[in-house]
């Protein structure tokens, strides 16, 4: 049978999507890409905050369509499924399967039982069978999954349960399998990176495990993405400058500066904690990116918080910031919160704080005019430096001959908005 996927959200599901394809594939079942073609689609969602629902909730509606012509079983996964089950049961009588994230250790046999295909063996969710959709050049590497941090906005940790992270070794072995298929960018993801070890090992252990695969050959570019800024080690910081393999770039999600509101949040951190990170990863670091995401609109946020958020924007001149407006969150502490914001309020913030890091973020972009940076080649004529995450950044566009795939120095000559222009000089 052919079988159709959509993936929803964030990287982290991603990699449960690419297992799932794994584990059809090894099924001999045939991946297509278009809906129309499908006899099987699997939608794997995102239940995180209200607009990632509603998103999920059309994709279903739309991906039903297809049961009027070749589709013949639908079947609905991930993180929705896990806050909702029951509800979308009784709503949704087009869906031949949901299956929760607390279920998939028996996916492949509630599958079965729905496609009415048997081959009695005890399938599981596997990281090193998983079919990679990112492209030739990068792969995402899952190290741990959860969340203890309970942020009062978040529903991660009841949807994901605790944080658990995965053993040094299986992580080597996936990563070794990646750079045999050629892959020469890794990303490490995690709802919470840099808390990797502490539960298995008792201690941090990111700054190893980063050490170790760099060690792998072929692996060219490691970077890792959802720092929490309280737990950014001295070790980690040294790793990141002495080991030439790993991006100078750190995604930390801040989420505010005022410490009424940060700790409303339930973060660890303070505004002067915050600062102070920033100063000292730019004192130790040269040229490091630093890139972060804010919230506005949380319950209780007064004209003085955001003003101070306002004015930390304007020092920290961050080289990259996403910025979120609060969404109201069933089971969260805050859902309950008194003095919630308005939602124009909140959008009005928002906007004030994206116009303002457009500013900083084109003075940001001006200074790279006339560096030399390496580029991987992602397609023709583009490709990305150590400041670009892949589907978050942007990218450079870049004249000369680059063969797809390579690394080569490029001259940046140019921007627009948040993307480079530049010419390659060598071959790197
Ligand atoms: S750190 Fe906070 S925001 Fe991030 S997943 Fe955990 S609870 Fe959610």
């Amino acid at each position: 049978m052919k079988v159709g996927f959509v993936s929803l959200g964030c990287s982290k599901n991603l990699v449960d999507t690419e297992m799932m394809i794994g584990l059809f594939k090894k099924n001999n079942f045939e991946i297509v890409n278009n809906p129309k073609e499908a006899e099987i689609i699997v939608i794997n969602t995102c239940g995180f905050i209200e607009s990632a629902k509603e998103e999920a909730i059309n994709t279903i509606l739309e991906m039903a369509e297809y049961k009027k012509e070749n589709c013949k079983y639908l079947i609905v996964t991930g993180c929705l499924v896990e806050r909702y089950k029951e509800d979308l049961i009784k709503s949704l009588p087009e869906v031949d399967l949901f299956v929760k994230f607390s279920e998939y250790n028996s996916l492949w046999e509630q599958i079965e039982n729905v496609i009415n295909h048997n081959n009695q063996k005890d399938e599981k969710l596997d990281f090193l069978n998983r079919v990679i959709s990112t492209g030739t050049n990068y792969a995402y590497i899952r190290i741990a999954e959860g969340c203890n941090n309970f942020c009062t906005f978040c529903a991660i940790p009841y949807i994901r349960g605790r944080f658990t992270s995965r053993k040094i070794e299986d992580i080597l072995e996936e990563a070794k399998m990646l750079a045999k298929k050629g892959y020469k960018e890794l990303i490490i993801i995690a709802q919470d990176t840099t808390k990797y070890g502490t539960d298995i090992y008792g201690k941090p252990r990111l700054a190893e495990l980063l050490h170790e695969i760099s060690k792998i050959d072929g692996i060219e570019w490691i970077r890792f993405l959802y720092a929490y800024p309280e737990t950014i080690t001295d070790e980690l910081i040294e790793e990141v400058k002495n080991n030439d393999k790993i991006c100078k770039y750190f995604d930390i999600p801040m989420q505010h500066i005022s410490d009424r509101i940060l700790k409303k949040m339930n973060r660890k951190s303070t505004g002067e904690s915050i600062r102070k990170l920033i100063t000292k990863l730019r004192e130790k670091i040269p040229n490091v990116v630093i890139r972060s995401t804010l919230m506005v609109g949380f319950p209780g946020e007064t004209e003085e918080d955001f003003e101070e958020l306002y004015e930390f924007v304007k020092w920290a001149k961050l080289d990259k910031l996403g910025c979120f407006t609060y969404s109201k969150e069933e089971g969260t502490a805050a859902f309950n919160m008194e003095n919630q914001v308005h939602p124009m309020t909140k959008k009005k913030r928002y906007n004030k704080i994206m116009a303002l890091q457009q500013k900083i973020s084109e003075e940001n972009m001006k200074k790279h005019i006339g560096k030399t940076l390496k580029v991987l080649v992602e397609e023709p004529g583009v490709g990305r430096t150590y400041m670009d995450v892949p589907d978050i950044d942007g990218v450079i566009y870049i004249e000369g001959n680059a063969k797809q795939n390579t690394f080569v120095n490029c001259k940046v000559t140019g921007f627009k908005e948040y993307d480079l222009i530049g010419k390659v000089i060598v071959e790197a």
